[in-house]
């Protein structure tokens, strides 16, 4: 369309020329003034998912919040567009406004979200977890070295695709600043947002904050993958403030046994208060968990290492072979007494109750993932009764 024809138009042809270029299918997602939905193009009959955003105003919102959502779609399509064709982020393929909708047209993410993934495996290996962060960094990396801040970086906004690599979404709250610049609005998802934007909240005179954010976010999803639990929660959010404005998390729950302590570093260093001693994504990319199983070219042994070598090999299974031997087997008593130390059956436990539970567990605002990991039926039935704001009788 050209400038005149755009200006002519009424309200409605954009909506009508996606219409008859699409047809929309189930919902895939939906967000505060948004749905997501599958489409179909008509011509080629390819699958790709449809944002749509309302912006007509109604009894929810007043005409100032409609004009801040047209306003936020603006600066997200903005930005779509400077991101279009990176690896590992989703692609904004087609474009239409109306007076009432805005349709953004994406890449179908069938494997959909990173979140419903780990609800479906618990916690997920380091080795994955690896591949994971590695791709989300550099993501990062990337969009940091265009002074871009995300700003809302969680399991919910990384998809996967087929061959289940990662696409970053959602940059509804993503701001492109200029250098050195600081950002003082308070957005994000509450587990997830770094210490200086809670302080931001608290206090008009902060200097405000920049791309560090990102960075607090990604240590949280990292600790979250391996954990199954995020590292910030509890049932009232004030406190749940307050233990990120602490740094309070430990890795002191079952899961981290197994966990190497370069991983536990590398999260460390990324959940720093003070965003000056934060890890930069560089950093993060630098940190020998990301170097860890690349194969070393083949070395030369001599013969005197060679021998020593084999002592060693033989010494080990030795040694491995008479713990096996010493191995206290797993007797009933000991499933009854303190099934959770078990190790398999502690992982048989998790996975059954994510089975059970895991549609309940929530998203964005009122992350309670981590409830299911309290592990006691007492604080599951009241973290429910709190969710549902109504008493639970306890029956014992
Ligand atoms: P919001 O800003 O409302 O959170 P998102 O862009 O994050 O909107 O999309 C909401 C949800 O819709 C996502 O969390 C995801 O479940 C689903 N979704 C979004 N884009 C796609 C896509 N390209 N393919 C598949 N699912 C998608
Ligand atoms: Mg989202």
């Amino acid at each position: 369309m050209t400038k005149e024809e755009e200006e002519e138009a009424p309200d409605w042809v954009g909506a009508q020329e996606f219409y008859e270029k699409y047809e929309t299918k189930e919902v895939l997602g939906r967000g505060v003034s948004s749905v997501v939905r599958r489409c179909v193009d008509k011509r080629t009959s390819r699958e790709y998912a449809v944002k749509i955003i309302d912006i007509t105003s109604s009894d929810k919102m007043t005409p100032q919040e409609i004009e801040e959502i047209r306003e936020a779609t603006v600066k997200e399509i903005d930005i779509l567009k400077i991101v279009c064709g990176r690896d590992n982020i989703i692609q904004l393929k087609d474009c239409y406004e109306s007076h009432a909708f805005y349709f953004l047209v994406f890449d179908l993410m069938k494997r959909g979200e990173l979140f419903d993934y780990l609800t479906e495996k618990v916690t997920l290996s380091e080795k994955e977890t690896r591949n994971i962060m590695r791709a989300l960094l550099k993501v990062v990396q990337f969009l940091h070295g265009q002074n871009i801040v995300h700003r809302d970086l969680k399991p919910e906004n990384i998809l996967l695709d087929d061959e289940m690599n990662i696409k970053l979404t959602d940059f509804g709250f993503a701001v492109q600043i200029q250098p050195g610049q600081r950002l003082k609005e308070v957005c994000g998802t509450p587990g997830y947002l770094a210490p200086e934007i809670i302080e931001c909240s608290m206090d008009a005179a902060h200097a405000g904050y920049g791309t560090a954010v990102d960075i607090w976010s990604s240590g949280v999803i990292m600790y979250t993958l391996l954990a199954g639990s995020p590292p910030f929660w509890h049932r009232k959010q004030m406190m749940m403030l307050r233990m990120i404005l602490s740094g309070s998390y430990d890795f002191s729950s079952p899961e981290w046994e197994d966990r190497s302590d370069t991983v536990k570093d590398l999260i460390s260093r990324m959940l720093v208060v003070d965003p000056k001693h934060r890890y930069t994504a560089a950093d993060a990319l630098n940190h020998s968990f990301f170097s860890q199983y690349v194969v070393n070219e083949v070395r030369q042994f001599t013969p005197y290492r060679r021998f020593r070598v084999i002592c060693k090999t033989v010494l080990a299974t030795m040694r491995i072979y008479c713990n096996y031997r010493r191995a206290k087997p797993v007797t009933k008593e000991v499933i009854v007494s303190d099934p959770y130390a078990i190790k398999p059956i502690r992982k048989l436990i998790d996975a059954c109750a994510f089975k059970i539970y895991g549609h309940w567990v929530k998203k964005g605002q009122t992350q309670n993932r981590a409830a299911l990991f309290e592990n006691t039926p007492k604080a599951i039935l009241l973290s429910m009764a709190a969710e549902a704001d109504q008493p639970v009788h306890l029956i014992w």
